[in-house]
Order: structure tokens, then C-alpha cells, then sequence
């Protein structure tokens, strides 16, 4: 974890925020190779979910909502952690994970647990007053459900259809940690899948196995991802049924998505707060009904973690040490480097003619800074799964050297069949 932290500062993959004043705890900044790699899962997510789909179709809510959208749903009573303080340090923690050991083994010193809420408040206009308050969204799922009507009446979608959202969220963790694996501001790739009652577990076991499926083809490897049923015990009191999608962390194996059947509670407990009736007609049918819902709820920074762990290796070369992020390519935030081998013309201006011909196609980046050795060893480390070198030869032969990321083969590839090259092995 150390490793890929410092990685991540180093190339700018994510800073902790306003580093200068000494941070905030539990929030994190995206750098130039972070907010790329966040993009393309986030378009690989709406692509599997939404545009691949004839039933699925998205929305994007505010994040402030009419607070009495997180009474209704349950989240001012029940959005609440356990809190206890060690009565030495004064230290907070959250009582069902204490890990630390210096306080596990001092006797336990601690406060009685009492109940915390996690959402973030705010005031909404001039006046500061309990009129006023509202919540930063805890999760982006209840601007679906308050939405559902608006959508079923202004689609042509019946049941079973589903209405997908990415976006921030915000939790005021106990103690957020892990890097950026929980935070206090975060984004969630969630799908609200509505259906008839009767479907509900059919549509669960659907959408878990589909959901493990995202992940692998995002390139992370098979045995160290696990689907885990919850327990009863562990359930929601209105969920019938619940997976998660776990990874082997670096601190064990933990939550990356969670895919839930929730019934028809978030539906009735908004159309009895609010006097709306939300339910859905059935005119073949003739049946009226709430449907019932399965939600799989993903993070960004998770998934982001997750891909970044996964890929990071590092290998002996030649009696030298390097570091490679096997990212897949359709996830890496550069696909192809294109790298004059000296800085001297024609080479730089043959160079940067190809990087600005094959950024189109694929995400590009000109490098003609140091040693040609050094700047391989930066793309491997960045996850650059192809490098394009221009050398003397170029001129003569319109070819150039293709050097492959994961097992440093060269082959020369002339410069006219360099983008099919490219799109061959990205297929
Ligand atoms: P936990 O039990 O770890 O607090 P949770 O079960 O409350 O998490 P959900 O409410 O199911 O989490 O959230 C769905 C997904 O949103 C999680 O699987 C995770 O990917 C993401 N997520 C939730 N909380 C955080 C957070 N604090 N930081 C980053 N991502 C989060």
C-alpha cells in the first residue's frame, strides 16, 4: 500500500487534499493520470449499464435534496455508526472495528458506544436554522428512488427497467483510512433495478454475476476477487437477499460492491412521507404494485483502488529493478507513448506528427525528456501498455520500434500499419 501511495503522488494518480495546509482527513485529489483512469472506469460502468442496455437508463440528482428525502428513507434515524473514545487518547473509533492494537490491548478504556450520524450537514439559504438544513447526499440511490415516477412516466420503460447514477456522495467516516478506500467524500456508480415482486431473486442472482463480471473485465484477476452472500443476520430488516463483490486488499479482504434486494421499502417509505402514490400499473396484467428493487452500488474510488492494486507488480530485469502497473488498456490512462529516441531532428517533429495522428484513436502521450531507458521506466510505471519509439532508422524504413509493457518485447511495425498494430492488441 506504502508502495503504490507513493507511486500515485509521484505520478500524479491522487494527492491528498490541500496537501499545502496539511490535508484533510478522509479526502482525496485526482491528478492528471488519476482523473483519466477514474473516467474510463466510470464510461466502462455506463457502458456495461446503461448504453449496452435496452433497460436501463440514467439520471444525475442533485446532491443536496429536500431533507425530508433522508427522513423518509430512514438515513436521519438509522445512517449511524457506533462511537466510542478511548477515555486516554480521547481517540475515536468505530466499536465494531477496532483494529488498533494499542488500544485492543490496554484494557479497554472506552466510552459507552453511543450512536453517529455520518451525514454531512449544511444550510440551504441566507438563514441558518433547523428550517434550513440539509444533508450532503450519503449516497446517490435516493435521488433514483424520488425520482422513479418522473422517469416511468416520461420513458417508455416498464418493469423490469432500472435507473442508473454516478456521482459524489458524502459520509463523515468515523475513521476513514486505506489510502482511498473509505472516505469522507466519495463516488458511487449506482443502479436501482426495478421489478415485478415475484422476479426479485431471479433479478438478484442476475445482476451479482454480472457485477463480478465488470471487474474482470476491467483486467482484475479472478482469484482475487469473491462474490460473499451476506448472512442473515447481517441483512438489512427489508433486504431478502445480499452479495458483495470483495478483493483481496493489501489489509484483507473488504467491500468493493454491494448488490442488494431491497424489496419495495425505499419506494413505500417515499410514497407514504411524501402523500405520492408511486405505483406502477401493470395494464397487461391489470395489476397495481410497488415494484420491488435490486440495487448494486459500486465505488469509483474502490474500483480505482482496486484496479491500481491489482495491476502493480514489481519484477527483476537484467539485474534491475521495475515497476509495472499491468493496467488493462482499456482502463490505463495512457495507451500509447510516443518517444523520439533522441531529441534531434528529424526525429522529434516525425515523433510528434505520429503522437498528433494516433490521438484520436488512442489516449497519447509525447515524451522526449531523458534517457530512453528512464522514460520506458516511466511508462511502465504509469501502466502504458504500448511505447512507439522514433529512431534514425524511421527515415529510412518508415518504421518504428513497438514496445510491449508486459513482457518489454520490440518488434518494428512500419508507421502506415502502426494504428491497426495498436488496435489488434487492445481488441
Ligand atoms: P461499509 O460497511 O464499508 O461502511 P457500506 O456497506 O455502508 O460500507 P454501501 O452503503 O453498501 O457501503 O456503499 C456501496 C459502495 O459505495 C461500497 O461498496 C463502496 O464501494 C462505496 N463506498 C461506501 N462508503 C464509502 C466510503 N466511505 N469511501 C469510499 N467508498 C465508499
Amino acid at each position: 500500500m506504502e508502495k503504490l501511495i507513493s507511486l500515485a503522488k509521484r505520478r500524479g494518480f491522487f494527492f491528498q487534499s490541500s496537501e499545502i495546509y496539511g490535508g484533510i482527513q478522509g479526502i482525496w485529489d485526482f491528478g492528471p493520470l488519476g482523473v483519466t483512469l477514474r473516467n474510463n472506469i466510470k464510461r466502462a460502468w455506463w457502458r456495461a449499464m446503461v448504453e449496452l442496455r435496452d433497460d436501463v437508463v440514467g439520471i444525475d440528482a442533485g446532491i443536496i435534496m429536500n431533507a425530508q428525502t433522508w427522513v423518509a428513507s430512514g438515513h436521519v434515524e438509522n445512517f449511524t455508526d457506533p462511537l466510542i473514545e478511548c477515555k486516554k487518547c480521547h481517540q475515536r473509533f468505530r466499536a465494531d472495528q477496532v483494529t488498533d492494537p494499542r488500544h485492543v490491548t490496554d484494557g479497554g478504556e472506552w466510552t459507552e458506544p453511543r450512536q453517529f450520524n455520518l451525514m454531512f450537514k449544511t444550510f440551504a439559504g441566507p438563514v441558518e436554522g433547523s428550517s434550513s438544513q440539509v444533508y450532503l447526499r450519503p449516497e446517490t440511490a435516493q435521488g433514483i428512488f424520488v425520482n422513479f415516477i418522473n422517469v416511468l412516466n416520461s420513458t417508455r420503460l416498464r418493469p423490469p427497467f432500472g435507473i442508473a447514477q454516478i456521482g459524489k456522495a458524502f459520509r463523515n467516516e468515523i475513521t476513514p483510512g486505506n489510502s482511498i478506500f473509505r472516505l469522507r467524500e466519495f463516488e458511487q456508480m449506482e443502479l436501482e433495478f426495478f421489478v415485478p415482486p415475484a422476479e426479485e431473486m431471479k433479478w438478484l442472482d442476475y445482476w451479482k454475476n454480472e457485477r463480478f463480471r465488470f471487474y474482470l473485465g476491467l483486467g482484475v484477476r479472478e482469484n482475487k476477487l469473491r462474490l460473499r452472500q451476506h448472512r442473515p443476520d447481517e441483512l438489512a430488516h427489508y433486504a431478502s437477499g445480499a452479495f458483495d463483490v470483495e478483493y483481496e486488499f493489501p489489509f484483507g479482504w473488504s467491500e468493493l460492491e454491494g448488490i442488494a434486494a431491497r424489496g419495495n421499502f425505499d419506494l413505500t417509505a417515499h410514497q407514504k412521507a411524501s402523500g405520492k402514490d408511486l405505483s406502477y400499473f401493470d395494464d397487461i396484467k391489470r395489476e397495481r404494485y410497488l415494484p420491488h428493487v435490486v440495487e448494486p452500488s459500486a465505488g469509483v474510488d474502490r474500483t480505482m483502488l482496486t484496479v491500481l492494486i491489482d495491476a502493480y507488480a514489481e519484477e527483476e530485469v537484467r539485474g534491475e529493478q521495475r515497476v509495472v502497473l499491468r493496467l488493462h488498456p482499456s482502463v490505463a490512462p495512457v495507451q500509447v507513448a510516443i518517444l523520439p529516441l533522441s531529441r534531434k531532428e528529424p526525429l522529434t517533429s516525425r515523433a510528434r506528427t505520429l503522437a498528433h495522428e494516433l490521438r484520436p484513436y488512442f489516449r497519447t502521450e509525447y515524451d522526449d525528456t531523458q534517457s530512453i531507458g528512464k522514460r520506458y521506466r516511466r511508462q511502465d510505471e504509469i501502466g502504458t501498455p504500448y511505447a512507439v519509439t522514433i529512431d534514425f532508422e524511421t527515415e529510412n524504413d518508415q518504421a518504428a520500434t513497438l514496445r510491449s509493457r508486459d513482457d518489454m518485447t520490440q518488434i518494428r511495425v512500419p508507421l502506415e500499419g502502426l494504428r491497426q498494430a495498436l488496435e489488434e492488441r487492445f481488441r
